[in-house]
């Protein structure tokens, strides 16, 4: 059956004039001619801002402290890796060249086990020869190969004979010294961000404490004259503030430190007051009151802030009145000066600072979120510029929807191993979190599409 997306609250056309045109009599024209871009332009432009940010400052950390932190230093190779010939089977450490022709029957010189030096002579493997040899031990001089144990059986264990069934290539089951990394080389670049896998590189170095950025602190500003706190009763025509906890939440989850402020209503004096109070964190992230009502006043008072506008719209369903913007830090006390992750640290700090008016319907949030502020955060964090990439897998059921904006749509991807499969939620639209709760992931629709049929590939954005 087919499922329709329904574009229940945004009026496409009269959206598109008002947001175009400038709906506020007193908004200042860079806001009003800023102007609603697609999808893959705001995504680049938020890119090209980010590669230009980062708080620059340092600490240092325990290792797992530093677990999802940006490395602000490179982690280098103490030693060669491995450190020396390490085998990799169970088995006989031989020469090659002994096996040539099958069955063999070689002399057992010795055993080396993991954490062995095989020093002695005993441990040399001439002619003829073969020592017993475990994963994670030091192949003997002499030999060039490990053949594994499943292919030899013990002749005679008196005389110490084995047999071996099968040939080997030089090389074969060990890992040569230095052939992973050799001491001094760079294992983890400045900019990296902590996983298990970098922490594991850098716990073999014997980095027991690293140096990551400061995460940088992300001030939430809900807005709003229908919101309250979670913990207030509402009234009946109130709700309770779900966005700054999500934004909070996904904020903490991609390396940044939440500073949740109190609602503004919509109301002037009092929003600019909190917004200026957001401009003292590394970003402000606000969300509400940046759609085409009466009362949609987040825009105008950053205008009236003398911001810069570098998009005041993108073409995408949810999330269509995003806005992404710039304002005058406080006190410059530098200027951004476009390096690398390399020269990052030494940065000076911002004499802008940047904002997004994230729309308030919790969905439009949450996307809007991952779509254009994640990479923001990120790099602010210290993290190396990444590019947004979509997995993609097999739709269940049929999609019938409008061309014209790019969908991301709530969806669950289920199956199992291999045969993963896609299908939309049946939603409400884009304030129904009840139903994103129980979903794992959007499928990412694009503008030219009006129908995509059942077992056709299509594009995922996890969540
Ligand atoms: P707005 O973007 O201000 O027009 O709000 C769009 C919808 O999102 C309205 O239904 C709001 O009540 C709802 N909304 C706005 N802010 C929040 C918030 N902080 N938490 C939950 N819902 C919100
Ligand atoms: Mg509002």
């Amino acid at each position: 059956m087919a499922i329709t997306n329904q574009d229940t609250t945004e009026n496409a056309n009269w959206w598109l004039a008002k947001k175009l045109a400038g709906y506020h009599p007193c908004m200042s024209s860079s806001a009003s001619t800023a102007g609603i871009v697609s999808f893959e332009q705001a995504r680049r432009m938020v890119e090209q801002h980010a590669a230009t940010v980062c708080t620059g400052e340092v600490e240092t950390v325990d290792l797992l402290a530093g677990l999802g932190r940006m490395l602000a230093e490179g982690i280098l190779a103490d030693r060669d890796f491995p450190p020396f010939d390490r085998a990799t089977r169970d088995g006989y450490a031989v020469r090659a060249a002994d096996l040539a022709k099958i069955p063999a029957r070689l002399e057992v010189v010795g055993e080396i086990k993991a954490g062995d030096w095989p020093e002695s002579a005993a441990c040399s493997v001439g002619h003829g020869q073969a020592v017993a040899i475990m994963t994670g031990a030091p192949l003997p001089a002499g030999a060039d190969a490990v053949v594994m144990v499943e292919h030899t059986s013990v002749a005679d264990r008196s005389s110490g004979k084995v047999d071996v069934r099968r040939s080997v290539n030089v090389g074969e089951n060990f890992v040569p010294r230095g052939t992973e990394a050799h001491a001094g080389q760079l294992l983890l670049d400045r900019g990296r961000r902590l996983d298990h896998a970098s922490i594991a590189i850098a716990a073999s170095a014997g980095k027991s404490r690293v140096s990551v950025f400061r995460k940088p602190r992300v001030a939430v500003l809900s807005t709003g004259d229908e919101v309250v706190e979670i913990d207030a009763t509402p009234g009946p025509a109130q709700i309770r503030n779900s966005n700054s906890f999500s934004l909070a939440a996904q904020i903490e989850s991609v390396g940044g430190e939440a500073v949740r402020l109190p609602i503004a209503p919509d109301e002037q004096v009092r929003l600019r007051a909190l917004i200026e109070e957001g401009l003292q964190c590394d970003l402000l992230l606000l969300t509400g009151g940046v759609s085409m009502g009466k009362y949609d006043l987040v825009e105008q008072v950053l205008a009236d802030l003398q911001a810069e506008f570098y998009f005041t719209g993108a073409e995408i369903q949810p999330g269509r009145p995003v806005v992404f913007g710039s304002c005058r830090a406080d006190t410059p006390v530098g200027a951004e000066d476009g390096s690398d992750a390399n020269t990052r640290a030494a940065a000076p700090a911002p004499h802008k600072k940047y904002f997004f008016g994230l729309p308030g319907n919790p969905v439009s949030t949450m996307v809007t979120f991952e779509l254009f502020a994640r990479p923001m955060i990120e790099a602010l964090a210290g993290e190396t510029p990444q590019k947004l990439i979509f997995l993609r897998a097999r739709l269940k059921s049929e999609i019938r929807t409008k061309t014209g904006l790019k969908r991301f749509l709530p969806a669950v991807l289920s199956g199992e191993f291999e045969n993963a499969e896609v299908e939309l939620a049946r939603w409400q639209g884009s304030g129904d979190i009840a139903t994103l709760a129980r979903t794992n992931c959007y499928v990412v629709i694009p503008p030219d599409r009006e129908r995509i049929d059942a077992g056709e590939w299509v594009s995922l954005l996890m969540r």
